[in-house]
């Protein structure tokens, strides 16, 4: 067990108060892109999580009757004090989870701050129904929350994803313990204590633990009236089988392997660009939405490759918090390891051709770190276990198609529905091909990212549950109430 000195703002936060875990356990964080250890926070267990959800429970019952408005207000000053902290903030993700500053840690922190003020002048849609029964009976609904909400995130956006569940959920009136993931605790931290500036204590907790403890405790407590888990959909079947032992109900945004139909009309730079967009490289591909399979139409298929190995090849790799870099490191030598063994598989395989990338650099700077090179492979078959699970590294297999039909068959051969991309400039043929392809959201001639608003989430495996929206909120959040008052004197 490690124990070692924890500074305040690497204190977990619990009831409104920083604090080290119960046992004095650690647990190192590393820099992805130098692999040394930079900092400690607490190691969380079973008897931590008990404290924080029974301070998120006592708190419940006064943070429910907060009007919606104040609420709602507390959130958009949640937003103003993360917005002036954005340049710390984004240095602290790209350190702790290797993503370039320029392309990705600072949108990150800029987007964390539009999620507070979304869904902070959303505090009043709270909104009930009433049902025509008659003159004599008045029967309406309430919105109310559903107690205290158990969310577990992983590290890819460590920050973005914290503020996804505690801005909706607190909106709404619940109360919340976030377990923030092991890799990349930092900069929600840093979201926590800024939050706790303007919330009374026990409204959000945040604990830092391993998932196999912390996170199965928090599963698993009888408090939590509600679970909201982002990560694997290994982890989230444990989390819905731990949802269903107490009939709660669960939110779960799970993994992708998300298709990218491009038509022969969009063999152009405009596509090729969307596609690097789309496959999310300068995140390493570190994304639920990663658009990994790539269908090119056979009579594009290797001009188009060509263009997109010559445009991919200028991404920049190196220093996170380098200004020039575009493309930073894997999160750690787990992930790392497995990235490099879907490589090693691919190279392996005689029917694959290797149109770029491949084994991370042995030696030079690169070397220091968890740097993995963009890589394509192409003349792939949907078949491969390259093409048919989440590598969550820059690994993109391209597989050719010459009958529409038979893509969207390969599209829809994953257990998968994250997301999907259609690339064409016959927006009639786009759209049909968008309305077949099973997913969660499709994108037409752009690879870009969620937007507030948007009902984000997936079909089969990828999770139950939409996100990023008003709906999203107020069906993973609230419960129905239904309340029927007899006007008249007389039955009716
Ligand atoms: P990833 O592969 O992206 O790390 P995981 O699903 O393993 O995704 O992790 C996402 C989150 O789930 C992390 O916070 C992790 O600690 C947590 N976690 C992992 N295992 C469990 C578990 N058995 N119960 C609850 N949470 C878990």
């Amino acid at each position: 067990m490690q124990a070692c000195a924890v500074p305040d703002a690497r204190r977990m936060l619990l009831d409104g108060e920083r604090v080290d875990s119960a046992s004095g356990a650690t647990i190192p964080i590393l820099n992805p892109a130098s692999r040394s250890v930079f900092a400690h926070v607490p190691r969380a267990g079973a008897e931590d999580v008990d404290r924080a959800v029974k301070a998120a429970a006592e708190a419940f019952a006064s943070w429910r009757d907060v009007p919606p408005r104040e609420r709602g207000r507390m959130l958009l000053r949640i937003a103003d004090s993360v917005e002036a902290k954005t340049e710390e903030l984004a240095r602290i993700i790209a350190t702790e989870t290797g993503n370039a500053l320029r392309t990705q840690a600072r949108p990150e922190a800029g987007l964390t701050a539009d999620i507070f003020r979304y869904f902070g002048g959303l505090a009043s849609e709270l909104k009930g129904e009433t049902l025509p029964l008659g003159e004599h009976l008045l029967s309406y609904t309430r919105r109310e929350p559903i107690g205290v909400v158990g969310a577990i995130i992983p590290w890819n956006a460590p920050v973005l994803l914290a503020a996804l569940k505690i801005a909706p959920a607190l909106c709404t009136g619940n109360t919340v313990v976030l377990k923030a993931a092991e890799d990349a605790p930092l900069g929600v931290l840093m979201l926590a204590g800024t939050c706790q500036e303007h919330l009374p204590p026990g409204v959000l907790n945040v604990l830092t633990g391993y998932g196999h403890d912390c996170g199965a405790a928090l599963g698993a407590h009888p408090g939590v009236r509600k679970l909201s888990f982002t990560g694997s959909t290994e982890v989230g079947k444990l989390i819905m089988e731990q949802a269903a032992r107490r009939v709660v109900p669960v939110s779960l945004e799970l993994g992708g392997k998300s298709p990218s139909i491009v038509f022969p009309d969009a063999n152009e730079d405009w596509a090729v660009e969307g596609i690097i967009g789309a496959m999310r490289f300068t995140r390493q591909s570190q994304s639920c939405t990663a658009g990994s399979r790539l269908f090119l139409h056979a009579s594009i298929f290797d001009e188009f490759l060509e263009k997109l190995v010559a445009r991919t090849s200028k991404l920049r790799l190196g220093d996170p918090l380098d200004e020039s870099t575009d493309m930073g490191a894997i999160i750690n030598e787990k992930q790392f390891t497995k990235v490099c063994g879907y490589i090693e598989e691919g190279l392996g395989r005689s029917d694959a051709r290797l149109a770029m990338g491949g084994l991370p650099p042995e030696t030079g700077p690169l070397s220091e770190g968890f740097f993995a090179r963009p890589t394509i492979f192409a003349d792939a078959s949907n078949d491969w276990r390259l093409a048919r699970e989440e590598i969550f590294g820059p690994v993109l297999v391209a597989i050719r198609w010459e009958d529409v039909d038979d893509a969207i068959r390969m599209a829809n051969d994953s257990h998968y529905g994250l997301a999907a991309f259609v690339w064409s400039r016959d927006i009639g043929q786009a759209l049909r091909t968008a309305h077949r392809v099973e997913a969660g959201w499709v994108q037409v001639n752009q690879g870009a990212g969620q937007v507030l608003g948007q009902s984000y989430g997936g079909v089969k495996q990828s999770g139950i549950g939409r996100e990023f929206s008003l709906e999203g909120m107020l069906d993973s959040f609230t419960q129905k109430k239904c309340v029927t008052v007899n006007l008249g004197l007389a039955a009716p």
